[in-house]
């Protein structure tokens, strides 16, 4: 099962005001679009563009299929479809560039509904009183029984779609219209109040309201971790190579400190440890280098929603000396994690001579990561 989105970011049209589509304007300091892109990360995407739009989209994201878009919606969907013929997709979401902010909860529960339906697509009930209106003045009530706010992603099975589209004459106002002139099955799901369509300039107050609600969504793990020292020359600590009396022992290069920062990212997202994801009994890390680790935990933090606000990693050891090596030590896991290296702090401390770390045994490490949804 392969599910691919095509998020619709064509059109023109600005009710918004501003010099750019509304697509394209600023939201948290990031164009509306680079929400709604990392919304549906490690999924196949597709973004469908105007061509006058192509700079700013290879700007944006570069695990992203662009596509030229129609001059009508159904013809921007329906070149993105035809663009994803022969890729093995199976199913297809497609959604609306404007909303930026479909939840993880609202995606998933589209994906289930889709296991069992050619088609799924969220919705909200009507609770407001429904009125027509005549120059200013009610003119009458209208029913809402049954009624709904429709919503995007809307989900179908690729080839249900497809051929939907091909046989479409033109002008529906969503996919789902389409789908249902195929005579196409389409479930409603609960849609979600946040995720909004970017339309009048009060939207955008609302959607940098919803983005500082979300900059409260932190998380924080701590690591911690122990390698002896063995025979040898040198010890990896952070990603630096310093010279020594000693070796560290280990199934890895030992780097006691990226060890513990790893598991602290890793247990911010709940996501176990290292030996979850690199268990010691398969020979294939028998070796590894440290940094393979760190960078698997920062792309599951990306992969996830979450970047990195700031990272502290403390070694306990009476030797080597590290104040000499923070620095390089701050550079290296920035540079393995792809972060400013103002987010990260390498110190020590010894343990005044007391205990494993004092008889000069082995090393060890304490981590601490706070994270923060994107
Ligand atoms: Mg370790």
């Amino acid at each position: 099962m392969t599910t691919a989105v095509i998020i619709v970011a064509a059109g023109r049209g600005s009710r918004v005001g501003g010099p750019v589509p509304k697509q394209w304007q600023p939201l948290g300091g990031q164009p509306v679009l680079a929400h709604t892109l990392a919304a549906f990360a490690g999924m196949m995407r597709v973004l469908v563009i105007h061509p006058d739009d192509r700079a700013r989209a290879e700007a944006l994201d570069t695990d992203v299929l662009l596509v030229d878009g129609g001059a009508t919606r159904d013809a921007s969907v329906r070149a993105a479809l035809e663009a994803l013929v022969g890729k093995g997709v199976t199913q297809v979401l497609i959604h609306d560039g404007a909303r930026p902010f479909p939840s993880a909860a609202l995606i998933a529960r589209l994906r289930a509904a889709l296991a069992n339906a050619p088609g799924a697509a969220p919705a909200l009930a009507v609770t407001d009183a429904l009125w027509r209106g005549d120059n200013g003045l009610v003119a009458g009530t209208q029913d809402r029984q049954g009624l709904h706010r429709a919503q995007t992603p809307q989900g179908f099975r690729f080839d249900a779609i497809l051929a939907a589209h091909r046989a479409h004459p033109g002008g529906a106002a969503d996919d789902v219209e389409v789908a249902r002139a195929a005579g196409l099955d389409v479930t409603i799901v609960e849609g979600d109040e946040t995720n909004l369509k970017l339309t009048f300039p009060g939207d955008f107050a609302r959607a940098e309201a919803i983005l500082r609600g979300r900059q409260m969504d932190v998380r924080l793990g701590n690591g911690y971790d122990v390698h002896a020292f063995t025979e040898g020359d040198h010890v990896w600590l952070c990603g630096v190579k310093i010279p020594h009396h000693k070796g560290l022992l280990g199934h890895s290069d030992a780097d006691v400190g990226m060890h513990a920062l790893t598991d602290a990212i890793y247990g911010a997202l709940a996501e176990g440890d290292i030996g979850r994801h690199f268990p010691p009994s398969d020979p294939q890390w028998k070796g590894a280098a440290s940094h393979i680790f760190l960078s698997h935990a920062a792309g599951l933090m990306a992969a996830r929603g979450y970047r990195l606000a700031n990272c502290d990693v403390t070694l306990v050891c009476e030797r080597p000396k590290i104040g000499p090596h923070a620095i390089a030590m701050q550079t290296e896991l920035a540079r393995i994690m792809a972060v400013d290296v103002g987010l990260v702090s390498v110190k020590a401390t010894t343990s005044e001579r007391l205990g494993f770390t004092g008889r000069e045994e082995g090393i060890a490490a304490i981590a601490t990561a706070a994270l923060v949804r994107t």
